[in-house]
């Protein structure tokens, strides 16, 4: 079996309702999705985290070193399209567009073998995992308060045990929400909160002392992703737990975070970071140095399934008869491709999502909705 050819699809879909996080508005949610053909017609699918149009600039950069190769050799591939552009990207764009081509050649593996991609990477270790809500994200209305508290009380009743606040909107304002948040949801359900690296040591810090009374699972990305004596800082300074990762890159990437010990939680994203390859090698690598793995999610289904047959085989850390488990990220803000790009929805039950059991990522890819949404 040889590779064929390596097909990009930029789709794009307005919403309904815009929404902000710290950084951005959004009004239109976009995908890369990455198909990898073999010569006898079978195909594998990935997806890229970023921006998709030039991440599909990059994905054609690095097709011609992949049509006519043996497709099964993901772990050469990896460090041959690292290498091709190593000089020029270690991180960002590159490495996002190697991703999505990773995880295409894993899903096209298993397509080939009739087995799961958790099957071929050693699993599972567990078939559900426990899954948080993102969400609780800015709309252009007055009410802030009134409408995260209706939302957040929404994925309670949907079964969710967990979920996640977007703030970076000032700290008094961020404390006045986390505070109205707790109190909506009680002190059952685990509350985390992510600033998408909006503020300064400073200001995170005036924030955590604020509300440290209120459980919070962890704060992701208080600083900077550059900011690495920030993160020293308010890890430092203060009890609730640190995470980041989502804007950090492959084993390399990882290394400051880990062996320093600048995070308590690494969130890699496995359509940025390095792909199913390369993430597993970052988990084992944060496991040896006790740091827990909770990978960020924030595409399609494709992601989302990615991610379930990464989160299959992650190891405990550490084991023990009640391990500390790690978590999905599910998204549950507007993204009319999300559910529609997969034959089947991945839905959660309970707050649980089992992971797919189907060869390779688990899923089918609805071809109709790849044209549909086609930029
Ligand atoms: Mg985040």
């Amino acid at each position: 079996m040889k590779i064929a050819a390596v097909n990009t699809y930029v789709l794009s879909a307005d919403l309904e309702t815009p929404f902000a996080y710290s950084q951005a508005w959004y009004a239109t949610r976009m995908a890369l999705i990455v198909e990898v053909v073999a010569d006898h017609g079978l195909s594998g699918f990935g997806e890229v985290y970023g921006p998709p149009r030039p991440n599909r600039g990059v994905v054609e950069a690095y097709a011609p070193l992949l049509v006519g190769e043996d497709p099964f050799a993901i772990e050469r591939h990896w460090q041959r399209l690292y290498n091709h552009l190593r000089d020029h990207g270690q991180r960002g764009l590159a490495i996002q567009a190697l991703s999505g081509i990773d995880i295409a050649l894993w899903d096209l593996k298993g397509k080939a073998l009739g087995l799961p991609v958790h099957v071929l990477m050693g699993g599972p270790i567990r078939e559900r995992v426990r899954a948080y809500a993102t969400g609780l994200y800015r709309r252009d209305r007055p009410d802030h308060e009134a409408y995260l508290r209706e939302e957040a009380a929404s994925y309670v009743e949907a079964g969710f045990t967990a979920m996640k606040l977007k703030t970076g909107w000032g700290v008094a304002e961020d404390v006045r929400l986390t505070r109205a948040l707790r109190d909506e949801i009680g002190g059952e359900v685990e509350l985390m909160v992510d600033a998408n690296h909006a503020y300064d040591a400073v200001d995170a810090l005036a924030y955590v002392r604020k509300v440290e009374d209120l459980d919070i699972g962890w704060f992701e990305e208080p600083v900077a992703p550059e900011d690495y004596d920030g993160y020293r800082e308010v890890k430092a300074g203060g009890t609730i737990p640190v995470a980041g990762g989502e804007c950090s890159f492959t084993r390399y990437g990882f290394r400051r975070l880990l062996t320093e010990r600048l995070v308590d939680i690494a969130q890699p994203d496995t359509c940025a970071a390095g792909g199913l390859s390369e993430c597993k090698k970052i988990a084992d690598m944060a496991q040896a140095f006790g740091v827990r793995y909770v990978p960020h999610c924030w595409g399609t289904g494709i992601a989302r399934a990615a991610a379930l047959q990464l989160l299959a085989v992650l190891p405990h850390n550490p084991p023990g008869l009640h391990a500390t488990e790690p978590l999905l990220e599910f998204d549950m803000s507007e993204h009319p491709i999300r559910d529609a790009v997969t034959t089947e929805p991945i839905v959660q039950e309970d707050g649980f999502v089992r992971v797919p059991t189907g060869p390779g990522l688990g899923i089918e890819v609805d071809r109709a909705t790849l044209e549909r949404f086609r930029a």
